[in-house]
């Protein structure tokens, strides 16, 4: 139950996942979706939305300078986004070795983005890079009442309880 999660070291860790406008246009999100249940992950929050432009320039405050920023708020609002949280042990650190490098050129075969795409302006999907920028993000994306505490019922196959 919901004390045997609490009581593990780290298994409550969430991030921030998000499938970009060009993974959505491209049905990749049920292949994204089954690549982290798989992983053994549980999915606390869900939704298809079309990104306003004030959280994109949040969710991207460290990049304003950058010289692609306004493509990629472009990039970013092109489409629909599927805003996720996943959580589970090392979720943070797991899931950005499971999207791979930012440049697709140098994402490993086997990683989502080297996997799924070949340009960095194109990179299909999004995962926070910390454990304190995941927690900043999904505050961003999503209501505190759009994520859901549940017991996963096969918790004890993926973690030692
Ligand atoms: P991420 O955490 O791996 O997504 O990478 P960053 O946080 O550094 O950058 C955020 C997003 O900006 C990337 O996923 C790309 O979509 C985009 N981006 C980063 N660097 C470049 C670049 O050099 N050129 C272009 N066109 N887009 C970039
Ligand atoms: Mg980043």
């Amino acid at each position: 139950g919901c004390y045997t999660t609490s009581v593990i070291a780290g298994v409550s860790e969430r991030t921030l996942i998000a499938v970009k406008p060009d993974g959505v246009q491209r049905r990749l999100v049920g292949q994204i979706v089954q690549r982290f249940e798989q992983r053994g992950f549980k999915l606390v929050g869900m939704k298809l939305l079309q990104a306003r432009e004030d959280i994109l320039s949040q969710h991207y405050h460290d990049l304003h300078k950058k010289p692609f920023y306004p493509n990629l708020l472009r990039y970013m609002s092109s489409g629909p986004v599927v805003a996720m949280v996943w959580e589970g042990h090392n979720v943070v650190r797991t899931s950005r070795l499971m999207v791979g490098n930012t440049n697709p050129a140098e994402a490993y075969p086997g990683t989502i983005r080297g996997d799924y795409s070949v340009h960095i302006s194109r990179n299909v999907i999004h995962a926070s890079d910390s454990v304190e920028g995941a927690q900043r993000e999904i505050q961003l994306w999503f209501d505190r009442r759009e994520l859901v505490d549940w017991d996963c019922c096969d918790h004890s196959s993926s973690y030692q309880v």
